[in-house]
């Protein structure tokens, strides 16, 4: 079956409603991009995929593998090998770049691995997203600049490998080294596993570097156009108008 299959999802906060019938179906190997305005939905729909007890399902269902996780813990989801990256990085003083990655690659496996196996992978995945090996000693994001903070993330997701890869996009725009960042990053991925990979983002410029299956436009909670690469040209050069 799919990596990821997303039926009739509808799902917010408390009352309100924000996600009104989402249907998606993401297989391995495969990049998708839901791109909207803001307000439409997007970061939710990441989130319900990950399980954010924020949100809460009020019907449709989530299926992992062939498994209903509709109802499945974060954690759970988590070890299963779905990643999600936030819109907002948070910076933590104390903890360095090198140290948080290894307690969630050790979390995810339910192990410790050696730290010079682990320094060894981590060291790899930076030269290939041409990182300086100096950044996995420093406190994690705390004075990173944009490009750096998304480096961290993209470092994250290729030390933890997952079958499923959400990156959810700053809204303030990438710079040209952030954008080459997720590229690299992206590349890097698809080499070594057959993860599916959903990119969130309402910059097109991103898009330009890189291989995309499938385009979803998400608009009022609702995906109103599915399509392929052409759909990025389409939303460049005349924008969201004809969706709202
Ligand atoms: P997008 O990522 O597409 O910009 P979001 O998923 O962040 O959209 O938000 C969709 C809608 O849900 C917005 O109207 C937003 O205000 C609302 N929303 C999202 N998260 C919360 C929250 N934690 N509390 C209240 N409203 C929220
Ligand atoms: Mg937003
Ligand atoms: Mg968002």
């Amino acid at each position: 079956g799919k990596t990821l299959e997303i039926k009739n999802l509808h799902a917010g906060i408390k009352n309100n409603e924000i996600l009104k019938g989402v249907t998606l179906s993401v297989g391995a190997g495969e990049t998708h991009v839901i791109m909207g305005p803001n307000g439409a939905g997007k970061s939710t729909l990441g989130c319900c995929i990950m399980g954010s007890p924020s949100y809460e399902v009020m019907g449709g269902s989530i299926t992992f593998e062939d498994e209903d996780i509709t109802e499945e813990e974060t954690e759970k989801r988590a070890k299963a090998g779905i990643f999600l990256t936030f819109q907002n990085p948070i910076e933590i003083p104390g903890i360095t770049l090198a140290d948080f990655i290894k307690s969630a690659v050790d979390a995810k496996n339910g192990s410790k691995c050696r730290y010079m196996t682990f320094r060894k992978e981590l060291d790899s995945n930076m030269d290939k997203l041409s990182m300086d090996r100096a950044y996995a000693d420093r406190d994690l994001n705390v004075g990173f600049s944009g490009g750096e903070k998304k480096k961290a993330e993209i470092l994250q997701m290729l030390m933890l490998s997952p079958k499923l890869a959400i990156l959810d996009e700053t809204d303030s725009g990438l710079d040209i080294d952030a954008v080459k960042v997720v590229s690299d990053g992206v590349k890097a991925f698809h080499e070594n596993n057959d993860g599916a990979l959903i990119i969130i983002t309402h910059s097109t410029r991103i898009l330009e570097a890189l291989k995309v299956d499938a385009v979803h436009i998400l608009v009022d909670g609702e995906i109103v156009k599915s399509g392929d690469e052409s759909l990025i040209n389409e939303i460049n050069s005349e924008g969201f108008e004809k969706y709202l």
